[in-house]
């Protein structure tokens, strides 16, 4: 459906988007998640064929970007970081207008303006002008103005932005909705947007990919860490010693003094259940255990820690860098020479580009 082989996006000194690849699959709701700037609307700007790539190929349903791109186009609904809405056009007009450049036949304009104005529930705006719309509102019809045609795939960068709690929920359940009927694809910054309604996540920091799979998944294959709070009546260091002794428990860690009790912190394997150990041994040593608890790191634990290993690798091979490291060293693992991938098509599509869709020009210049 949609084939994206390594991606990249240079701006001056700035690498927005660096060497991305995956598959979107049919059906499904995929998720961009990553940090403000990690390079989500940057990569879905090329996707969509709003702007061209630096290196890497963009395929949709077997058409490259850049080459059918009016054909690979055909097949997408986007809804870019800032909506192209016409503010002194009323919500029907502007429906009818995208309708116009979509190149829905007359005879089918008017029912296709009404389903997509009924499924984003907006028929009562229809006459108002987009400039008097609230913020919920206008979001709603740049979603309408994506669905418009029904294109087998829908792409929306952060929908949910800036809405209220309220809106954000009628959001979710419009886009649940288009599920198995469309391929979606949206982009967040926040994790509880992205697991509350996507199938698979695709984690993007500083312009690399750096997880795709799905929550369950993210969850399985990635270490996770137990920890147990503890809270011992008796003497500190004895405590200490003997949760110490414990060898399955990968750290301890003293957290307060309560009086006449010590609050500890352990970690250990997820898989293990160490509470009995725990608690025997304490017992032995005549220490009474008064609370104790247990966490294991969620998804939001994981996905910060992805970041962060993201942003150290980063930091450290900019270092390299500007000590003069070897270019080759620093990135062994990744592809020899970029240049190869340098396409004819990603040329093409600049020149495309340029004399395409006013509407999106302006839009463009907003960011
Ligand atoms: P996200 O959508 O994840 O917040 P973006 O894709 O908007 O991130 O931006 C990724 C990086 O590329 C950022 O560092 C941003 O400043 C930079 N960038 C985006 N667009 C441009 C542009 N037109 N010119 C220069 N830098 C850009
Ligand atoms: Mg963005």
């Amino acid at each position: 459906m949609i084939k994206v082989q390594g991606l990249s996006k240079i701006y001056g000194e700035n690498i927005a988007v660096d060497d991305i690849s995956f598959e979107v699959k049919e059906g499904h709701i995929y998720g961009f998640l990553g940090p403000n700037g990690a390079g989500k609307s940057t990569t879905m700007n090329i996707i969509t064929g709003y702007i061209s790539p630096t290196y890497g190929t963009v395929e949709v349903n077997g058409y490259l970007m850049g080459k059918d791109t009016l054909k690979a186009k055909k097949s997408i609904g986007y809804l870019p970081e800032i909506p192209p809405l016409y503010p002194d056009m009323n919500v029907k007009e502007y429906l009818t207008f995208v309708a116009r450049i979509k190149g829905v036949p007359g005879s089918e304009r008017e029912a296709e303006i009404n389903r997509v104005m009924e499924a984003t529930a907006i028929k009562d705006m229809a006459k108002r002008l987009i400039k008097h719309l609230s913020k919920g509102y206008k979001q709603r019809v740049g979603i309408a103005q994506a669905i418009l045609g029904n294109p087998e795939i829908i792409i929306l960068d952060e929908p949910t932005v800036g809405l209220d709690p309220e809106q954000i929920i009628e959001v979710r359940t419009l886009i649940k909705s288009l599920k198995g009927e469309h391929t979606v694809i949206l982009s967040s910054h926040i994790l509880s947007e992205i697991s509350a309604t996507c199938d698979e996540v695709l984690v993007i920091a500083n312009g690399r990919m750096v997880a795709c799979d799905t929550t369950d998944n993210l969850l399985k294959n990635h270490k996770s860490v137990k920890t147990i709070k503890l809270n011992v009546k008796g003497d500190k260091d004895k405590t200490e010693e003997v949760l110490n002794s414990i060898e399955a428990l990968e750290e301890v860690k003293f957290i307060e003094n309560k009086g006449e009790s010590n609050v500890f912190e352990v970690s250990c394997d997820p898989v293990k259940d160490l509470r009995e150990d725990i608690s025997f041994a304490l017992s032995d040593a005549r220490l009474l255990i008064l609370e104790m608890n247990e966490e294991t790191s969620s998804l939001e634990d994981i996905y910060l820690t992805l970041v962060k290993e993201a942003d150290e690798q980063y930091a450290a091979e900019m270092k390299a860098i500007s000590e003069g490291a070897d270019l080759d060293e620093v990135f062994a693992d990744k592809d020899d020479d970029p240049e190869d991938e340098k396409t004819e098509s990603a040329e093409d599509s600049k020149e495309e580009n340029e004399s395409e869709e006013d509407s999106k020009e302006d839009s463009k210049e907003e960011e």
